[in-house]
């Protein structure tokens, strides 16, 4: 009954996005529209996707959660919430994004309503020249300190600082400050919440004219002082011809690359595939399946082993296990 899942993209404008996701990821954009974000896999209070194609089509995930949540989910990924765990989006940063900083399971436990904590990787797809973004505060910076910087409008000067290449990994757990900055298309993997607490939105307006709400005490009281700068992670060899690229207590998120078939044995989960480039098919026990640039699927846990083949050089696929 099950089969891997593609949804259709949940598009999302914001006062930062632009065109890329529509020219180099080939989502449904009218031509004169920007987009922030393509939420590519989302179950969530503010947002669902919906399945695109198959038996299943028009079937929401959280509907799919709730009816087949162990065939989908494994026990791997059933331990969590009675909702679908994570949330896979592109995003694309035309200009820079607000600096800004998420709360853990714990305190977005107690807002009203409860969401989720945010812990959240990025893969950068494509960065135009001396674009950058910034993760993690400055070393010796502590809440007295990084107050005083948003305080006087400075809040950039606090904060570590990178220049990323495509191909990087950024990891940002919760309680981590962060802003990605204008050029840069990216991959997100991220817990299923949206909750962000915005420290300093570079004196900008919203559409209204009026500028975004700030959070400031919140983002003070989450922000975690001991994690100092963030630097990009190192890729680790792993079995199948793949590449970790992050493993925390809220996903794993592993990439292929150059090798002509990427194996994934036998367990008891679910895996969410997405190719930032090229082309690929995933072979599995029901047939294949193919995706193109900026695709992306849920394979369900019943479905079992799979395999990723990847049709043409500079093809690059992330998988992410829960
Ligand atoms: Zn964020």
């Amino acid at each position: 009954m099950l089969y891997p899942l593609e949804f259709v993209p949940v598009m999302q404008d914001y006062l930062w996005g632009g065109r890329q996701l529509a020219e180099v990821l080939g989502k449904p954009l009218p031509d004169s529209q920007r987009a922030a974000e393509s939420w590519e896999v989302v179950d969530h209070a503010e947002a669902q996707s919906v399945v695109a194609s198959g038996p299943l089509a028009g079937k929401t995930l959280g509907e799919l959660v709730r009816q087949h949540g162990r065939d989908l989910l494994g026990a791997a990924g059933q331990s969590t919430t009675e909702r679908f765990p994570l949330l896979l989006k592109y995003l694309d940063c035309n200009r820079d994004l607000s600096v800004q900083v998420h709360p853990d399971d714990r305190y977005a436990a107690t807002l009203d309503p409860p969401d989720l904590g945010k812990t959240e990787a990025w893969y950068i797809v494509d960065a135009q020249p001396g674009s950058k973004l910034y993760a993690g505060l400055k070393s010796g910076v502590d809440r007295e300190a990084l107050a005083a910087a948003v305080q006087a409008g400075q809040t950039d000067r606090v904060l570590h600082e990178l220049q990323p290449q495509p191909g990087d990994c950024v990891f940002i757990p919760a309680g981590t400050v962060h802003a990605l900055g204008a050029g840069l298309l990216v991959a997100e993997i991220q817990q299923a919440s949206n909750t962000t607490f915005r420290l300093f939105d570079w004196n900008r307006v919203g559409p209204d004219g009026q500028p975004r709400p700030l959070h400031i005490q919140q983002a003070l009281e989450v922000t975690d002082y001991d994690r100092g700068p963030v630097d990009r992670q190192t890729p680790q060899a792993e079995e199948g011809g793949w590449q970790r690229l992050v493993d925390c207590d809220k996903f794993t998120l592993q990439k292929g690359q150059g090798e002509d078939a990427l194996e994934v044995s036998q367990r008891d989960a679910f895996s969410l595939l997405t190719v930032p480039a090229g082309k690929a098919t995933l072979v599995w026990q029901g047939g294949r399946t193919p995706l193109a640039a900026g695709r992306s699927l849920l394979v369900p846990a019943v479905c079992g082993g799979y395999e990723v083949r990847l049709d043409q050089p500079g093809t690059v696929v992330l998988r992410i296990d829960p």
